[in-house]
C-alpha cells in the first residue's frame, strides 16, 4: 500500500471501527482516515487548574476539591437530591437530578475529600454544579485537559479519542512537499507532527503552530488546483478574434444611455483577452446593479461578428429568458438567439439542439441545461456564465473543457467577497472589477419596521401605486410551516389580495412554467402591481419600474442575501426604497443586524460583516451542498496564512519545474479530484 493510499483508506478498515461506529461517523461527513485525522476537537475543557469556592466563575467549568459535609434528599417527586460541600473558603451544592442516593454517597462520600469538575452556575445566594459527571477521590483523574469532538448520537468522546488514537497509530511518515522558505515561516512543523498534536490536549494554548501547518496545506492546495486549471486553460494556443470598436457606439444608442467609465473599461479588458493567442478566463465582478449584462453582450456581439457561437449561462430560468429578451430587444433580428431551459418542450428542444449543431444558432441562452452531455455546438467562441456564485469550480472545469480550444469564458458574479475569499474561490481567474454605478442611480432608502406596524406599509404601498410604481413583497417561505415561524408567502398574498384585489401576484418555486411566465410578463407589463415571492427573485432579474421592495422576517436573511434583494429595486432614474419588516420579539442584537444595512449600500462593506458575523461557510445564505470549502482555514481568521500561500503559489508559478513534490499534497487534499497529476 502506498503510504497516501492507507490515509485515504475507509474508517472502516481501522481495527474497532465496525459498519455500525462506521456508519455513524459517514454521517458526520468522516469517511477516510484522512477525514478522521483532520476533525479537530471541537473544543479542549481545560479541568487541570484547582480554583477556591470563593473565587468561582459563574458560567465556567472549573474544577475545585472540596469536602462532603451533608446530603439532603427530599424524597418528593421532582424535587433534586442535594450534596452540600465545602473548602475553607465557601460552600458549594451537588445537585442531582435522576439519581440514585446509593450512587450519590458513593462518588461523594461524606467527610472526605473529593475533586469535582463541571460548570458553575449560582441558585439563592450558592454556587452550584447539577448533575457533576468529572468527580473523583483522585485529584489527578480530573485535573487534565480533555479534547471534546463535536458527538453525533452514538460516539461518546472516548470511542471518538480511541478511534482517532488508532488512526494515528499507524499513520505513515509522509515525505515533505513544502519548501525551506515556507517551512521556515510555519516554525517547520512536518505535517506528521502537525497532525498529532492536533489531537494532543497538551499545551494546546502554545500548538497555534501545528494548526497553522495544516491550515496552510489546505490554502495551498486550494491554490495549485486553482493554478492547475488556469494553466490547463490557458497552455492551449487560441485563434484570435477581431474587435469591431465601433459596436460599443452602436448599441448605447440602442439602450439609450452612456456606458460607465468602469463598463468601459470592462469592455476592453474582455477585448484584450478576446483577441489574444491565449483564452479568456476572466472574472467580471461588480455589485448588483452596476450594469454587466450589457457589457457581457458587446462583448457577445463581437464573438457573433467572428463567425462564432455564445452560450449565456444563468442560474435561473426566468434569469436566462430575461436576458434573452434584453439581446433580441438591442439586436432584434440581426443574430439567431434561442432560449433553451430544462423545461423547454422536447419538440422545441430538438430543434434547438440540431440548429446548435449546424450553427443556425449564433447565441443560446439558458440554465445548466446548456452544457449536458448531448449538446454539441458547432463552433463555440463565448461562454458567460451569469451570478457565479452558484457555480463552483468544478463545474467551471468541466465547462472550460466544453468550449474547445478557442473558446473564451466570462464568468460574472455580483458577490462581493474579500480578496482571501476572492484567491481562494477564482484563483484560477483574471478579475475585473466594475466598482460604479450608473450615475443616474439614487440611493434606496431603507427602513426597518416592526410588522405591528404594517398598516403604514400599506398605506406606503398604496401611495407607491398611485403613482404608477410596483413594488416586490418577499417571504421567506413557500408554504405556511408549523416549524417554522416565517410569514408564508402564500398567506401574505391572500392578505395583501384583500386590500389591493386583482393587483397582486404571487411567485414561487412550485408555481409551474406558464403561470410562472404569465405572473412575470403581467408584472413587467404593469398589469400586476405587487409581486409576492420567495426569494426566486434574487438574482440578477432586472424590473426598472420596481420602485419598492419589502422584506418579511427579515432577520431570516444573511446580510448579503438581503443586499442582494434590496438591488432588485434602484435600477430606474426614480426614488427606491426597501422595508425590511420584523417581528417584534426580535432581539437587540439582530437589530443591530439589520441596521448594517440601513447605514450602507455598499455591498463589499455588508459583505465583510455579513463573514464577520456568519462566518464565511454561509456566505450568501445558500445552504447548498452543505460543504464548506475548507475544513480549518479560515479567509478572515487566518488572512496571514492566505497571504503567504499566494506568495508561495506565485514562486511556485514562477519556477514551474517542481511540481510533482506537490502531487502528494493534491492527492490528500483534492476533494472534488480536480487534478490527475501535477508533472
Ligand atoms: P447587474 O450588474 O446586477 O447584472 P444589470 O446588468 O442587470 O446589473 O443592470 C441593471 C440595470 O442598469 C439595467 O436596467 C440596465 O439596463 C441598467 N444600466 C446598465 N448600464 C447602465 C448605464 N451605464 N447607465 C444607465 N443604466 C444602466
Ligand atoms: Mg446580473
Amino acid at each position: 500500500m502506498n503510504n497516501y493510499e492507507y490515509i485515504l483508506s475507509d474508517i472502516s478498515i481501522l481495527k474497532g471501527v465496525g459498519n455500525s461506529l462506521a456508519s455513524k461517523f459517514k454521517r458526520k461527513n468522516i469517511h477516510t482516515i484522512f477525514d478522521l485525522i483532520l476533525s479537530t476537537p471541537s473544543k479542549y475543557i481545560d479541568r487541570s487548574t484547582e480554583t477556591k469556592i470563593k473565587d468561582l466563575h459563574i458560567g465556567k467549568i472549573q474544577t475545585v476539591t472540596v469536602l462532603v459535609d451533608k446530603y439532603n434528599f427530599p424524597r418528593f417527586r421532582n424535587l433534586p437530591n442535594k450534596v452540600i460541600c465545602s473548602d475553607n473558603s465557601g460552600n458549594l451544592e451537588c445537585i442531582f437530578f435522576n439519581s440514585y442516593e446509593g450512587y450519590i454517597k458513593k462518588i461523594l462520600p461524606l467527610n472526605k475529600l473529593v475533586t469535582i469538575s463541571g460548570k458553575i452556575t449560582f441558585f439563592r445566594g450558592k454556587y452550584q454544579i447539577t448533575n457533576p459527571t468529572h468527580v473523583s477521590a483522585d485529584k489527578n483523574k480530573i485535573k487534565k485537559i480533555h479534547s471534546n469532538y463535536k458527538l453525533t448520537d452514538g460516539i461518546s468522546d472516548n470511542i471518538y479519542n480511541k478511534t482517532i488514537q488508532e488512526a494515528l497509530r499507524k499513520l505513515p511518515k509522509l515525505d515533505e512537499w513544502l519548501s525551506q522558505n515556507v517551512l521556515n515561516e510555519l516554525n517547520n512543523v512536518s505535517w506528521n507532527d502537525a497532525i498529532k498534536h492536533l489531537h494532543k490536549p497538551k499545551n494546546y494554548s502554545q500548538d497555534k503552530k501545528y494548526i497553522n501547518r495544516l491550515i496552510f496545506d489546505e490554502i495551498l492546495s486550494t491554490f495549485i488546483i486553482n493554478s492547475n486549471i488556469r494553466r490547463n486553460f490557458k497552455k492551449k494556443y487560441k485563434l484570435p478574434k477581431i474587435i469591431d470598436y465601433s459596436l460599443t457606439d452602436n448599441v448605447e444608442k440602442k439602450i439609450g444611455f452612456k456606458l460607465t467609465q468602469d463598463q468601459i473599461n470592462a469592455i476592453n479588458q474582455i477585448y484584450f483577452d478576446i483577441k489574444s493567442n491565449e483564452r479568456m478566463f476572466r472574472l467580471l465582478q461588480g455589485d448588483v446593479g452596476c450594469g454587466k449584462t450589457i457589457v457581457s453582450l458587446i462583448a457577445a456581439q463581437n464573438i457573433i461578428l467572428n463567425k462564432y457561437q455564445v452560450a449565456f449561462m444563468s442560474p435561473t430560468e426566468i434569469l436566462a429568458k430575461q436576458h434573452y429578451k434584453l439581446f433580441s430587444k438591442i439586436f432584434g433580428n440581426s443574430f439567431c438567439a434561442e432560449l433553451l431551459t430544462g423545461k423547454t418542450e422536447l419538440k422545441k428542444r430538438k430543434v434547438v439542439l440540431l440548429n446548435l449543431k449546424n450553427k443556425k444558432i449564433d447565441i443560446i441562452f439558458g440554465t445548466h441545461a446548456l452544457f449536458q452531455k448531448k449538446i454539441e455546438f458547432k463552433k463555440l467562441g463565448l461562454i458567460i456564465i451569469d451570478e457565479q456564485h452558484k457555480f463552483g469550480v468544478n463545474q467551471r472545469k468541466k465547462l472550460s473543457e466544453k468550449g474547445g480550444s478557442n473558446c473564451d469564458v466570462l464568468v460574472m458574479s455580483a458577490t462581493p467577497i474579500p480578496r482571501t475569499m476572492m484567491m481562494t474561490l477564482y484563483g484560477d481567474m483574471d478579475i475585473t472589477l466594475i466598482k460604479s454605478k450608473p450615475k443616474n442611480r439614487k440611493e434606496i432608502y431603507t427602513y426597518t419596521k416592526d410588522i405591528n406596524k404594517i398598516d403604514v406599509v400599506i398605506n406606503f404601498i398604496k401611495k407607491e401605486i398611485n403613482n404608477n410604481n410596483q413594488v416586490f413583497w418577499v417571504c421567506p417561505l413557500i408554504e405556511k410551516s408549523k416549524k417554522l415561524d416565517h410569514q408564508s408567502s402564500i398567506v401574505r398574498y391572500e392578505y395583501l389580495k384583500k386590500i389591493f384585489k386583482d393587483k397582486v401576484g404571487l411567485l414561487h418555486g412550485s408555481i409551474n412554467k406558464d403561470k410562472k411566465d404569465e405572473i412575470l410578463n403581467n408584472f413587467l407589463n404593469n398589469k400586476i402591481k405587487i409581486l409576492v415571492s420567495t426569494t426566486v427573485i434574487e438574482v440578477g432579474i432586472d424590473f426598472p419600474n420596481a420602485t419598492c421592495i419589502v422584506i418579511e422576517d427579515s432577520n431570516k436573511f444573511g446580510l448579503s442575501q438581503l443586499h442582494q434583494l434590496r438591488g432588485r429595486v434602484g435600477r430606474g432614474e426614480k426614488q427606491s426604497s426597501c422595508i425590511l419588516l420584523y417581528k417584534s420579539s426580535l432581539s437587540e442584537k439582530a437589530k443591530k443586524r439589520l441596521k448594517i444595512l440601513k447605514s450602507s449600500n455598499d455591498g463589499f462593506f455588508i459583505a465583510e460583516e455579513d463573514l464577520k458575523l456568519r462566518g464565511y461557510g454561509d456566505l450568501l445564505g445558500f445552504q447548498q451542498s452543505g460543504q464548506k470549502t475548507f475544513r480549518l482555514a479560515d479567509p478572515i481568521i487566518n488572512e496571514d496564512l492566505f497571504l503567504l500561500a499566494e506568495k508561495e503559489i506565485k514562486a511556485i508559478e514562477n519556477n514551474n519545474k517542481n511540481l510533482s513534490k506537490y502531487n502528494l499534497l493534491i492527492k490528500l487534499y483534492d476533494r472534488a479530484n480536480i487534478v490527475n497529476e501535477l508533472i
